[in-house]
């Protein structure tokens, strides 16, 4: 077993494109920069995902509820959040080609091929827009083509677009850029339509949108996205920020090593340095992941203080204190913030997952049962045998009721389970002769290649207890 295999991200995205899971964007028309769709088999897997993530972060805890929020939302919002002022990244473009480029990107790649011509280290986390320029222009970083570029200059991520007003003039909406901001001004409606107490958190996913500078990462980094949110509310003289942090950074652990699988050796916890954080922010984390472009975050988990819903109380005029039940103290609440994109928890799982078995010579998806668009694989051993057909049909239907199943007849068994190997489903139940006279069937394992037979009667309960 070569479980040691790295793949790389060309490995990932031509398995995705080839079976199904992604395609780039308006192909037809030659594309669309940083954009992607996602094909049956990766509609399938981004559900598992998001559903998984609302069943452990909100369905299953008594402290937590839910919102949808909308995507286009008062400007007012962006302005209190701050995202109008200053959501933005350092751009710099080469003077020869004009391809643009995140100077932040551009130094850490001069750094991980020349820190040994510096007196003492560098962290590119720790620089300011005015101390990347001195950067620039002192080691006279390159882009990757190996021109010059320009001197960086703050670039904002916020998509700006307009709508009718009754006078048939247009005004100024953004699509929004976090899913966060939804949950802070809704958070009066919630505290007067529900009976939460604090300490109580709030989840909220949905598509989120950047201007992103950089390109060709894949998933990673694209201009439309799905976030998963959660705020975190507490009194800070009653809850230990420092413990809750703590709690936190051990759900969201759980959830990808335990609920998905991911190995433990993949997974980084990264501080933020004093000057990397936000003003407001009072400690960070970032949950790594290590990707085939090196170690980048997945998942960041900030104590952001009262600071939003200040920010929104001063911009809005009304009042976002929370009463204390018990003691009548009115205050502004604090929050932690645990906020991850779908897309690159997809992106992950992908490449976690990608396993060469070079002792049967097969590419597999070693998926986590729970995560995979298909749970079994339901075969006819041949399809010109009406009475296996009907009899594998017969099962299809009995299990396509609670699970995602597929049907497959073409070809023989042993392309059958390839193909089914290199998309994650965990079983393939054939349905042969024997089925005929003892209503057993074969039910193949993707990852050890056994085979037992099962009688039809149990492939419900087995399945159930698979993706518990
Ligand atoms: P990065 O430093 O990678 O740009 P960020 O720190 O700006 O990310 P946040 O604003 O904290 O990201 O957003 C929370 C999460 O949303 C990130 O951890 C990431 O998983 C996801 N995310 C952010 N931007 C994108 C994007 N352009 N495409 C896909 N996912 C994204």
């Amino acid at each position: 077993m070569s479980d040691q295999t790295r793949f790389t991200l060309d490995d990932v995205v031509s398995l995705a494109k080839r079976r199904g899971f992604v395609y780039p964007t308006s192909v037809i028309y030659g594309g669309l920069a940083n954009s992607y769709d996602y094909g049956p088999l990766g509609t399938e897997l981004l559900r598992n995902l998001r559903n998984l993530w609302w069943h452990e972060f909100i369905t299953t805890r008594r402290d937590m509820i839910g919102l949808d929020t909308q995507i286009l939302q008062h400007p007012e919002t962006w302005v209190a959040s701050g995202h109008v002022g200053s959501f933005s990244d350092p751009l710099v473009e080469d003077v020869v080609t004009h391809k643009r480029y995140r100077a932040d990107h551009l130094i850490e790649a001069w750094l991980e091929k020349h820190s040994d011509k510096l007196s003492e280290p560098v962290a590119v986390e720790n620089m300011q827009l005015p101390d990347m320029a001195t950067f620039i222009a002192e080691h006279q970083v390159l882009s990757p083509d190996g021109n010059p570029v320009t001197e960086p200059k703050a670039f904002n991520l916020l998509f700006e677009t307009s709508i009718g007003t009754v006078a048939g003039e247009k005004s100024v909406v953004y699509l929004r850029g976090e899913t966060a901001q939804g949950i802070f001004t809704n958070f009066k409606n919630i505290l007067d339509s529900t009976r939460v107490q604090l300490p109580f958190g709030v989840g909220n996913i949905g598509k989120s949108f950047r201007n992103e500078i950089t390109t060709g990462q894949f998933v990673f980094r694209t201009l439309e996205f799905e976030q998963a949110e959660i705020e975190y509310f507490f009194n800070p003289a009653q809850t230990n920020w420092q413990q809750t942090l703590e709690d936190w950074k051990q759900a969201m652990w759980q959830f990808v090593t335990h609920t998905l699988g991911i190995k433990e050796s993949n997974l980084r916890w990264r501080q933020h340095t004093d000057k990397e954080r936000s003003h407001y922010s009072q400690d960070t984390y970032d949950l790594d992941y290590q990707f085939a472009f090196g170690w980048k975050e997945l998942w960041g988990v900030a104590y952001r203080t009262d600071y939003d819903l200040k920010q929104h109380q001063e911009h809005s005029g009304q009042s976002l204190e929370y009463t204390d039940p018990h003691t009548g103290e009115k205050f502004i609440p604090h929050v932690i913030e645990p906020a991850v994109g779908v897309n690159r928890l997809f992106l992950m799982v992908l490449s976690d997952a990608l396993w060469q078995d070079s002792e049967r010579g097969r590419l597999v998806l070693r998926l986590s049962p729970r995560l995979a668009p298909y749970k079994a694989a339901v075969f006819p051993l041949l399809k010109n045998k009406p009475e296996l057909v009907a009899a594998a049909d017969e099962v299809y239907a009995k299990l396509a009721k609670k699970f995602a199943i597929v049907w497959d007849d073409r070809g023989n068994i042993g392309k059958r389970y390839l193909s089914q190997d290199e998309i994650g489903t965990p079983v393939c139940l054939t349905i042969d002769f024997q089925t005929l006279e003892d209503q057993t069937v074969t039910w193949r394992d993707r990852d050890t290649g056994e085979q037992v037979r099962v009688p039809i009667a149990e492939l419900e309960s087995r399945l159930t207890t698979m993706i518990e």
